[in-house]
């Protein structure tokens, strides 16, 4: 870690409900302080064996990866087919696959501000790409109406910065 950051906003009120009358049990503790807290973390993490996946993403190019052996193809990539135990290799796809299921999150998950921000309801799905073998799950931007099994989708790229690198991408309906 190399910073970190602790601010705080301290507010004092006293909080009493309409019914408290002069018999109020609670009296000495009407006094509330409230404390907001923001902390911020930065730190350095490897995307190691994986990188090539959002270096290439950057590029707008969807990789995998491929076993030589048993040929079965990861996506998201895995460097070590987990079939076989043979290392894998690099392999480009068009982009293009098909929803096998998905969810309607009408809360965004917490976790960074690429999600954060997005309006809800989020389409979680889980894609199967053209060419690979194993599911990808990721957002589908698309009218949660209009999603369905079956539906085709297309790997569209982020057009603004990104906090973490998967929201380089995200899927879309494919306009046949
Ligand atoms: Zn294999």
């Amino acid at each position: 870690m190399d910073t970190r950051n602790v601010t705080s906003l301290i507010e004092r009120k006293t909080v009493l409900p309409k019914w408290a009358g002069a018999n109020d049990p609670w009296a000495a503790f009407r006094q509330v302080e409230v404390i907001t807290l923001e902390l911020t973390q930065s730190y350095k993490h490897s995307l190691g064996k994986y990188s090539r996946f959002f270096i290439e993403l950057e590029n707008r190019r969807f990789f995998g990866t491929q076993c030589p052996t048993c040929h079965r193809v990861y996506t998201p990539p895995r460097p070590l087919c987990p079939n076989c135990l043979t290392i894998t290799a690099w392999q480009e796809l068009p982009g293009t696959g098909t929803v096998q299921t998905f969810s309607v999150m009408h809360f965004p998950a917490l976790v960074n501000d690429d999600v954060r921000d997005m309006k809800t309801p989020i389409i979680l799905a889980y894609v199967l790409p053209d060419g690979g073998s194993t599911l990808f799950p990721h957002v589908l931007k698309a009218p949660p109406d209009s999603v369905h099994i079956g539906m085709r989708v297309r790997v569209a790229y982020a057009e603004s910065p990104v906090q973490h690198p998967i929201h380089l991408m995200y899927f879309v309906p494919l306009e046949e």
